[in-house]
């Protein structure tokens, strides 16, 4: 039996709405009653320090170790890719599992992959960059005819039936895909009980010639289906609209739909360079130039549409930020930060993996080598924190608690039970614990810097075994399980 007692703590438990002094005691890997504590037990000292349930991230693209160890150090205990989601679901788990992972993963049926088999004959692999890959194919970025989409409805109940956690379409992607498509994706998560998680379409008052506005066909179809709708990375999607993107969901949830939202805590969005919105003569729907698209991990700044062209036929999948809103004006930062001022929205990361200088994208190496992403995947959380708790004080420690483990574990309690024992402390949680030091968390990334870790998180426990102890990460720690429906 393996005891840890985490002594003196301010613990705070998003699910009892408890926030006080005293000790957490985990046991083989769940939450015990610390009145039960045994001698021998391993005690941890959070004398002066935060302690809660680890950050759960609905929208982690990273999959990769040294994703997750960025993810670790901004106290994330369960990093899902959900928006975009991996095909085929069980090799992509069974990868996970050979390999091991220090943190919970799982995954959606991925439409995107999907897709590219019916559409474009492109065989999915289990990795984000093959649906990176697939956003400058005009097969892929096309309608569906009935024929096709039958085939890829039921390839995607195949995908669910092998534990895939709901259905990710990225449909703002492919802006040629008829509205019905989004439909029927909707009557398959209905005839599932799983969610859809959409990266929209584009909003009207930005692009008037969107065949359905993004928010819209959202809302829409979780009024008509039934069907719980996340929606993913508002703050992105929406550019200078979102309140009106969030006034939308709030008429929806109103009106008794099951419509949830998150954001990321960033002005600058990150995308494949041949996404059919970064096209040149797309860019002024965002008020974007070509200059405002950088890519990743050169920091190559985009002359002009002819350099624009040339490379998004040369390498479509290629990373590359989008400087959307800018966070140094007064007017962009408030939007940004209003859309976190809204008791609903959800911290999501959209973490997508480090590409480090050789091409690769993972490694068992720590401290990593040189490599780049975009600073969200280091950063998202402490970012938050430090903006919303330490810096503004628009949250206190239960309330970021609520938005970065509570709310989101919470997307997925009716299909995958076992998201019934996250999120919180109570009794029989399991023990995927954060630790910090409140007076010191906070990020580090930066668009220069992107995979510098976040600093507090003294302490990560995941599944009960510690990842990270006193501030340093254990590089044997693989405790990571997957979460399935
Ligand atoms: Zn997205």
């Amino acid at each position: 039996m393996t005891e840890i007692v985490i002594r003196g703590g301010r613990v705070i438990d998003p699910g009892a709405g408890t926030d006080e002094v005293r000790d957490l005691l985990v046991r083989d890997g769940s939450i015990a009653d610390a009145a039960t504590v045994s001698e021998g037990a391993v005690v941890v000292d959070a004398t002066g320090l935060v302690v809660g349930p680890g950050f759960v991230d609905v929208h982690s693209h990273v999959n990769t170790i040294a994703g997750q160890r960025l993810q670790a150090f901004d106290g994330v205990t369960t990093a899902l890719d959900l928006e975009i989601g991996l095909m085929p679901v069980a090799v992509a788990l069974q990868r996970a599992a050979e390999e091991g992972r220090p943190l919970n993963y799982g995954y959606s049926a991925s439409w995107a992959a999907a897709r590219g088999l019916v559409l474009a004959g492109v065989e999915p692999v289990p990795d984000l960059a093959g649906v990176l890959a697939l956003m400058g194919n005009e097969h892929w970025q096309a309608s569906s005819s009935p024929v096709q989409r039958d085939r890829w409805l039921d390839l995607l109940s195949g995908e669910l039936a092998d534990g895939a956690l709901g259905i990710g379409v990225p449909i703002g992607y492919t802006p040629r895909a008829e509205p019905s498509e989004f439909l029927h994706v909707a009557r398959l998560a209905g005839a599932n009980g799983v969610p859809v998680f959409a990266h929209v379409r584009n909003l009207i008052e930005a692009d008037p010639d969107v065949l359905v506005d993004g928010a819209d066909e959202v809302t829409a179809a979780a009024a008509e289906t039934g069907v719980a709708m996340h929606y993913c990375h508002v703050n992105s999607t929406s550019g200078r609209h979102v309140e009106r993107a969030l006034g939308t969901i709030h008429a929806a949830v109103a009106a008794g739909s099951r419509v949830t939202y998150e954001a990321y805590p960033y002005g600058t969005a990150c995308t494949g360079i041949g996404a059919a919105f970064l096209a040149p003569e797309r860019l002024h729907v965002w008020g974007l130039k070509p200059h405002n698209l950088v890519l990743l991990p050169s920091g190559e700044r985009i002359a002009d549409a002819a350099r624009l062209r040339e490379v998004r036929a040369a390498t479509p999948g290629a990373l590359c930020l989008i400087e959307i809103l800018d966070e140094s004006d007064p007017s962009d930062r408030a939007l940004l930060e209003g859309t976190f001022a809204d008791p609903g929205t959800i911290v999501a990361s959209d973490a997508l993996p480090v590409t480090f200088t050789d091409g690769t994208r993972d490694t068992r190496q720590w401290p990593l080598p040189e490599g780049a992403t975009h600073p969200r995947t280091a950063g998202t959380f402490a970012k938050a924190l430090r903006r919303f708790v330490r810096e503004t004080g628009s949250w206190d420690w239960p309330e970021a608690f609520r938005r970065c483990s509570y709310l989101p574990a919470r997307l997925l309690d009716a299909h995958a039970p076992a998201a019934r024992r996250k999120g919180h402390l109570g009794i029989g949680a399991d023990a995927d614990v954060v630790v910090l030091d409140p007076e010191r968390v906070t990020d580090q990334a930066t668009v220069l810097a992107s995979t510098a870790p976040s600093h507090g998180v003294r302490h990560l426990l995941v599944n009960g075994e510690p990842v990270i102890r006193d501030g340093e990460l254990l590089p044997d720690a693989y405790p990571g399980r997957a979460l399935r429906s």
